[in-house]
């Protein structure tokens, strides 16, 4: 049976791109009878109060859409990322880490650009001494040792993709300095938790597959089946973000009514033909995968 999720992250107001995702989520879970599941990912709390992870349920409620278990809480899921690490760390894949953002930067400064900041491993080779020293002054990221091979899927909507996470990533942080567990990791503890088959979410999140999947299999996870979803410009075409306070959820609920709201999603995403109010039954009956495009998506404008 398919088990699908949405997955908001509470550091902000959820906007209409957040909204297109949920929707396709939702669609595609219930036109397969499948069971569809909330996750809040407020693993960063200092980020994300409660009250903005309530605010978002209820947005998503207002919108129409159910799910089938009571939702799960980042926040009071620690324990689990905590055995998780502690597994890895059972199998000598991960090291403390000393190096302060400062510090980093400073290395990676001049070939850095625009590209992603890669961690050369420099704790990597670090002496039982030497670690003991260190961890006087100051506590520890933990990182994973990650391989140095190609990991490939196929995404429902992009096609063929492949990472390799020594080239893309460096070894990656699993628990901070400050104690939070990183995002990575707890998606896939997560996923694998909750038995989810099918993830749908934003192609900004493309690269992070190859990283989950390594994760994954590293726990001896199965892998889920991932679709990711062009994004939703604004109509001027700049990207969405929290800080767009006219194209926050709980801003337009208080000015337009849901059904106008799917309406101007599923038309957006090419689901019906023109933005007219529409209720998610309606959107159910007529559901394909076929109809939503790849490239990103530019929204109407608004009611
Ligand atoms: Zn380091």
């Amino acid at each position: 049976m398919t088990t699908g999720r949405f997955a908001p992250t509470p550091s902000g107001g959820l906007h209409l791109g957040n909204a297109l995702c949920c929707l396709l989520a939702w669609l595609s879970a219930r036109k397969q009878n499948g069971r569809f599941l909330m996750r809040v990912e407020d693993v960063d709390v200092p980020r994300c109060p409660r009250k903005a992870g309530e605010q978002a349920l209820n947005d998503l409620r207002w919108l129409g859409f159910d799910w089938d278990e009571e939702a799960l809480w980042q926040s009071e899921r620690t324990g689990c990322y905590q055995s998780a690490l502690d597994r890895l760390s059972a199998m000598n894949l991960t090291y403390p880490c000393f190096c302060t953002r400062a510090e980093l930067h400073r290395e990676a400064a001049p070939n850095l650009g625009e590209r992603r900041f890669i961690y050369p491993g420099t704790c990597g080779s670090l002496k039982p001494a030497e670690i003991a020293v260190l961890s006087l002054a100051r506590s520890p990221a933990i990182r994973l040792r990650v391989p140095d091979e190609e990991i490939a899927f196929e995404d429902g909507l992009q096609g063929s993709f492949s990472g390799n996470l020594r080239r893309d990533w460096g070894d990656l942080i699993l628990r901070r300095s400050d104690g939070l567990f990183a995002y990575q990791l707890a998606v896939v503890v997560d996923d694998g938790a909750s038995g989810v088959t099918e993830v749908v979410r934003g192609r900004d999140l493309l690269d992070s597959t190859p990283v989950q999947m390594c994760l994954q299999q590293i726990l001896g996870l199965p892998s889920p089946a991932y679709i990711h979803i062009p994004l939703l410009l604004a109509p001027d075409g700049r990207r969405l973000a929290k800080r767009d306070h006219d194209l926050d959820l709980s801003a337009l609920s208080r000015r337009c009514q849901p059904g106008a709201l799917l309406g101007l999603l599923a038309y957006s995403a090419g689901l019906q033909d023109s933005p007219a109010s529409t209720t998610l039954n309606s959107l159910l009956r007529d559901f394909s995968w076929d109809r939503v495009p790849r490239g990103d998506i530019r929204l109407p404008a608004l009611p």
